[in-house]
């Protein structure tokens, strides 16, 4: 099965008007025609891109309400107008600091699909449920509370694997690590529908870097990658995109 590669930059609370140029100069021109690529800024700068772009643009976070008084939400027609596609959903850092819990999690990811923006849904276990050999678990309950009753969602989803204990730390997952991570949750997704658990893109993300990234590329079931700090450096960020294909 042959699964288009993915590569989605989250810049998390980074980024400016003129890294939004730097980025579209550095990725305009690159040959891409296999790859899909993601740019997800803050929400704020999504608008700031030029419609002359080879690449799409998503959001970080989004509301699971519809409109009204939600002070400093975010909705999917606001995203959608802005710009933005695809939506980021359940990082570990809005999981952790914002206290987004697994059915708040499953409720916007619905809300994403419902409104035609296609979601990233985060995933990963920290290092000491890894080391208490509880990551199958962690996962297969991140994935439950979200397909178990929706299971219709995941041919719209796109799965990001990305472990705490690797993101930002400059400790990625071995790719021996990561594969067997994925093959995990491929096979999890099958009891939802085999064919969208086929078909569905896993990204791997945690300290995915130009070096590091290719070995991880080369796994069966990797997809793609969700990054984070080396999505900042336009030149770096373009050789990982060309890398995947
Ligand atoms: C992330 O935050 O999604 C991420 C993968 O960050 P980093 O690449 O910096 O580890």
């Amino acid at each position: 099965m042959q699964r288009t590669p993915l590569i989605a930059a989250n810049w998390k609370m980074n980024g400016s008007a003129a890294l939004v140029e730097e980025i579209t100069r550095e990725l305009t021109g690159l040959e891409l025609s296999d790859t899909e690529v993601l740019i997800c800024p803050p929400a704020t700068l999504i608008n700031r891109f030029s419609a002359e772009r080879n690449f799409a643009l998503g959001a970080q976070n989004v509301s699971h309400e519809k409109a009204g008084a939600f002070t400093g939400e975010l909705s999917t027609d606001l995203l959608l107008e802005a710009g933005a596609r695809f939506v980021i959903i359940g990082h570990s850092e809005r999981r952790t600091l914002n206290f987004e819990s697994d059915a708040l999690i499953a409720a916007k990811l619905a809300a994403a699909v419902n409104a035609g923006l296609t979601p990233v849904l985060c995933i990963g276990e920290t290092l000491e449920q890894r080391q208490q050999e509880k990551t199958q678990q962690v996962l297969a309950r991140q994935l439950d509370a979200v397909y178990a009753s929706q299971p219709e969602l995941l041919a719209k989803s796109v799965i990001a694997y990305e472990p705490i204990w690797a993101i930002g730390t400059g400790e990625s997952a071995t790719p021996q690590q990561a594969q067997t991570t994925h093959a995990f949750i491929r096979q999890h997704l099958k009891q939802y529908d085999t064919q969208s658990a086929i078909r569905v893109k896993l990204l791997y993300g945690g300290s995915v870097n130009a070096d590091n990234c290719a070995a991880l590329f080369d796994q069966a079931d990797i997809d793609g990658a969700l990054v984070g700090g080396a999505s900042l450096k336009p030149a770096e960020f373009a050789q990982i995109c060309l890398a995947v294909t």
